[in-house]
Order: structure tokens, then sequence, then C-alpha cells
């Protein structure tokens, strides 16, 4: 376990925007965990003022605006360490929760196994990536998921458990240790055993899935994903709907019933609307990307816009699908 006090967030963070810290922790294992929550403990007995009151849970920082504030806290920073991943069974793949999602994939290619292929391209630790049941492509984390070992701070100590697939509560980009604020220690993958070219076209599926994010996101600049959900619930798709009627059998055809935020804040013409060092990528309107130095206020600036621009347009504002952290 390493603490850094006052660290600048911005340095290690995948969107290079948000402000300092009061610690940064950095663990690699349960071990790491237990003695950040011990360290946690002593500056309990600081006035009242001073105490740590927040800890936040760090991966990659790649779907996170972190505020240009002062985080008066304690961010845990998951990181791999030499043993992080390793085969239990021959189609079993047991990782630390810092594990870098891109390396379970590559391992389970080295051991012949495939099922991740559809994370080609998909930034994020293996914590991050069960908490949020990521997906892609027609795949999700919750088809590949055996078990998990998660942690919860009961009177300033970690509890540690085993929890199995069907206790997790997957749902879209949700799951219980979402919804209860549990971390990830680690967790099991259940991969399939695969002949050379079974593997081979996998290998294949998740290079082009890669080539694909190249070519349609603004790769080439810092981002945090896309900055707002597509519109899935059905009286909004009936508002656009009302706005653009044009668009009826391109929702149906293209969009699976949902409408693309990218498309529509293009056609509200704000394509390469900018604040600051913040703008609105004309490669794929629903990425604000960071032309350099910008600020959490410039992006967050650029979002209410878009919101008030859809309130006046459509009558509702879309979901934002980055997480701020204040
Ligand atoms: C270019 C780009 C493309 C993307 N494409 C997709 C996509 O196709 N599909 C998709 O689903 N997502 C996508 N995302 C979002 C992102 O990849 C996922 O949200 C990913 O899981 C974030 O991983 P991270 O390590 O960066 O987590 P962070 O951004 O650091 O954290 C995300 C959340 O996970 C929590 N967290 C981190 N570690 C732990 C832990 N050990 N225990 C508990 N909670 C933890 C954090 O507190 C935070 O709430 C994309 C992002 C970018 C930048």
């Amino acid at each position: 376990m390493k603490v850094y006090p006052d660290f600048l967030l911005h340095d290690i963070l995948w969107y290079k925007i948000g402000g300092k810290a009061r610690f940064l922790i950095e663990v690699k294992g349960k071990q790491d965990i237990k003695n950040a929550y011990e360290f946690l403990r002593k500056q309990k007995d600081l006035p009242a003022g001073r105490q740590v009151k927040k800890v936040f849970f760090l991966g990659l920082g790649s779907n996170l605006i972190f505020t240009d504030d002062y985080f008066d806290g304690a961010i845990l920073r998951f990181l791999p360490n030499n043993n992080s991943i390793k085969l239990t069974k021959p189609h079993l793949i047991h990782a630390d929760a810092g594990t870098i999602l891109d390396d379970v994939i590559q391992f389970g290619f080295q051991n012949n196994l495939v099922g991740l292929e559809w994370a080609g391209g998909l930034p994020g630790n293996v914590g991050a990536a069960v908490r949020g049941n990521v997906g892609a492509f027609g795949g999700e984390i919750k088809d590949v998921i055996k078990d998990i070992e998660v942690f919860e701070a009961q009177n300033g100590k970690p509890r540690f458990k085993n929890l199995k697939r069907y206790e997790l509560k997957f749902s879209y980009r949700n799951s219980l240790v979402k919804k209860n604020g549990l971390g990830v220690l680690a967790a099991t993958f259940r991969l399939k055993q695969a002949d050379p070219a079974t593997i081979q076209r996998a290998r294949q599926t998740y290079l082009n899935n890669i080539e694909y994010r190249k070519i349609r996101h603004p790769l080439e600049f810092p981002n945090c994903g896309s900055v707002f959900k597509n519109i899935a619930t059905p009286e909004h798709v009936e508002k656009i709907l009302n706005v653009y009627p044009d668009l009826e059998e391109k929702i149906k055809r293209d969009w699976y019933g949902k409408v693309s935020m990218g498309y529509l804040i293009k056609r509200l013409d704000l394509s390469g609307y900018r604040i600051g060092n913040a703008m609105i990528s004309p490669k794929h309107c629903n990425f604000i990307v960071n032309l350099g130095g910008a600020r959490a206020r410039d992006v967050l600036s650029i979002i209410k816009v878009i919101e008030e621009k859809f309130l006046e347009t459509f009558d509702f504002t879309p979901e934002v699908e980055a997480e701020v952290v204040e």
C-alpha cells in the first residue's frame, strides 16, 4: 500500500481532468485494503473537522468526471500486482480487481479460452467492469462471471465475502455491487475452452471491435466515453418523434428502439461546440473531448448546454452516463 497526500488527480485519470485529493491510496490486494482502512481509522482520531469521511474506489478513471475542486477524502486506486491473474481450472480465470480487463482477454486467448472478445477496446479494470456490468457488441460481463470477492467497511474495517453470479443482481450497466456501494476485490471468469480455429475467430472479433472504436470514437483525445445514455424510455422516444418524425424508421431498423445521443446532439447543431478546451467531438457527438488542459467546469458547462437544448426542443433532459465525482 502506498499513500500520497494532496495528490493531483488529473495526471492519473483517463480524462486528464480533476483537482487534488486529500489522499490517494494505491492498493494491490487484500492486505493492502486492510492496511488502507487501518490508515483511515487512524485519521478518525483527528479533530472532527479533519476526519476522512469519503472513500472512493478508482480504476483507470475512464468513466469519471472529477471536478476541479479539492476531494476531501481518500481515493483507493486499484492496481494489478505480479500475481493478479491466474488460471484456477482449465476454463476459470481468477483476476484481482486492479487487473486491466484487456489483460484478462489476452490471458484467456493464451490459455485457449474465448468469451470476452466482445470487450476488445473497452477501457477499464476488472473491479469497475463487474460493478457496472459493462457491455458492448451484444456481450455483457454478467455472462462470463462465476463469482466475485467483495468487501464492505463496517466500523471502519473491511469485511470480505464471496458472492455468486446469481447473487449479483446484474442488469443493464448495473449490479448489486453498484447498488450497495461494495468494493470488488477479485472476480472469477468462466470462459469457454476452444479449438485453434475458434480462438483465431475470437481474436479477429476482438481486433475488429478495437478497429470499429478507433474509426468511430475520438480516441486521439482524452475523453470519458459516452457522456449521455442513449434515449430508451418510450415516453422520451415519443417526444423525439414528435419533433423529428422522419426518425421512426431509423429507430426501428438501426437503433433497436433507442435513439442515438450522438445523432441527436449533431442534429441539434452542437457538433464542435467548445468551452475552454473541452469540445463536443465532431467525430462522435456523444463524446466531449479534452483538447488539452480542459477543466471539469468546461465539460459540465457543455453538458448543461446540451441539457438545456434538449429541454427546449424535446421537453425533457437526457440522462448523464459518465459519473461526476465531487
Ligand atoms: C473510449 C471509451 C469507450 C467506452 N466504451 C464502453 C462500452 O462500450 N461499454 C461500456 O459498458 N462502457 C464503456 N466505457 C466506460 C468504461 O469503459 C467502463 O465504465 C469501465 O468499467 C470503467 O473502468 P475503469 O477502470 O476506468 O473505472 P473507473 O472509471 O475508475 O470507475 C468507474 C466506477 O467503478 C468504480 N470502481 C472502480 N474500481 C472498483 C472496485 N474495485 N470495486 C468497486 N467499484 C469500483 C468507481 O468507483 C466508479 O464508480 C467506455 C469508456 C471510454 C473512455
